[in-house]
């Protein structure tokens, strides 16, 4: 021993860390396709985890993808989108990437301060004789204002496509939070709660609405001879699929343990001045796959300090969403991207930070976090 203590070592904490089951149980999936040597093109673990995800989401027709961004891009194919889609700047940028890819134009309408999802009484506003459809997000998982959102595509004729990568699981009063809009689209990306490597899903209202996308996604095949559209490749592996029934077996418990690790959180940041815990939706309503704390003036020190202090630490807080869609250079033109549009979006940029949640992070790590965040 040297005559001074060596600082206990951490080991770096990211803002999420891929679950990853024992790897063994994965090994006899690999030997059925080396078995059976059919790699992809919905090969039998792709119609299971296409079957196995409708019972665990509690929904009838689903299509698996290579990722969510393409089936984004698809879902607004599948509609025959066009013209300008409605949307919230306060997102990844695949949202109104999707957009964009199809030649539709983004139209940012500013969120909610209480759940920082699309605001509805704002949507009404921004709409035109260009508008076909709305596309908002459940941001961090918690459901959107679909009654309302409903109510307005109602009454002015537009499709609603909820990019809910975030809401993996989510349920409501009624069952699934996927049932919601003409269609609802999910990503298994390594980072989300329910991950296949790369990954993702449309939620289908009908069984024909689903055979459309499932020529989409194959570049518009219906049969050996027969192409119906100018498809696109988003099918998901043999690989993905197999991982996914494997994970799917493990992603309750996952779950479970985000859960403790919210309370954790809640209960010990709860009265700590400046600082607000985003979105207690219950149960049922949450999936935990983010803990987003609001950063305000009464704190000590401001978002950014805060963030390095903690980087300095070894703890990789991220700034989700800062920057805005709206500040990156493809948008930032678009009369709707003016800051005065999007005043409270353009605030919760500046205080939100997501805290570490993932099922390994340890009860050690969470209070070394909370030390931290209070003791500013
Ligand atoms: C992750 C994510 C996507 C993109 O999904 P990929 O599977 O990574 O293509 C789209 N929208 C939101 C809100 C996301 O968080």
């Amino acid at each position: 021993m040297s005559e001074h203590d060596p600082k206990p070592q951490h080991k770096p904490v990211y803002v999420t860390q891929p679950y990853l089951p024992p790897l063994e149980e994965f090994l006899p999936y690999l030997e059925q396709i080396w078995d059976n040597k059919v790699l992809t093109n919905g090969g039998p673990f792709h119609q299971r985890l296409e079957r196995a995800l409708c019972d665990y989401l509690g929904v009838e027709h689903l299509a698996l993808f290579t990722n969510g961004t393409i089936a984004l891009v698809t879902a607004l194919q599948a509609l025959r989108v066009t013209g300008e889609v409605i949307t919230t700047p306060y997102s990844f940028v695949a949202t109104a990437h999707s957009l964009q890819w199809n030649g539709i134009k983004p139209v940012f309408v500013d969120v909610d301060p209480d759940t920082l999802n699309l605001d509805p009484a704002m949507i009404e506003a921004a709409i035109t004789p260009q508008t076909t459809a709305i596309m908002p997000v459940h941001c961090y998982g918690h459901p959107c204002d679909v009654a309302a959102i409903q109510k307005i595509a109602d009454n002015y004729n537009l499709k609603v496509i909820y990019d809910a990568a975030h809401a993996f699981g989510v349920r409501d009063g009624g069952g699934s939070v996927l049932r919601h809009g003409d269609l609802s689209v999910l990503s298994f990306h390594a980072t989300k709660v329910f991950n296949t490597f790369e990954g993702g899903a449309i939620v289908c209202p009908d069984a024909r609405t689903k055979q459309r996308i499932d020529h989409l996604k194959n570049f518009g095949f219906v049969d050996e001879v027969t192409v119906v559209a100018s498809g696109i490749n988003g099918k998901m592996s043999e690989i993905n699929a197999a991982f996914g029934l494997l994970q799917l077996e493990h992603v309750d418990r996952a779950i479970a343990r985000r859960r403790e690790i919210d309370a954790a959180y809640r209960e010990q940041l709860a009265g700590v001045p400046g600082i607000r815990c985003l979105g207690d939706a219950g149960e049922a309503a949450a999936n935990y796959s983010y803990f987003p704390i609001l950063v305000g003036p009464e704190y000590g020190l401001g978002r950014d300090a805060l963030y390095q202090k903690l980087k300095d630490q070894g703890i990789h807080a991220r700034r989700y969403f800062h920057p805005l869609i709206t500040e990156f250079p493809m948008y930032r033109g678009l009369p709707s991207a003016r800051r005065d549009n999007l005043p409270v979006a353009t605030s919760a940029a500046r205080s939100v930070l997501c805290l570490p949640i993932y099922p390994a992070l340890s009860s050690d790590d969470v209070e070394r976090i909370v030390a931290l965040v209070k003791g500013a």
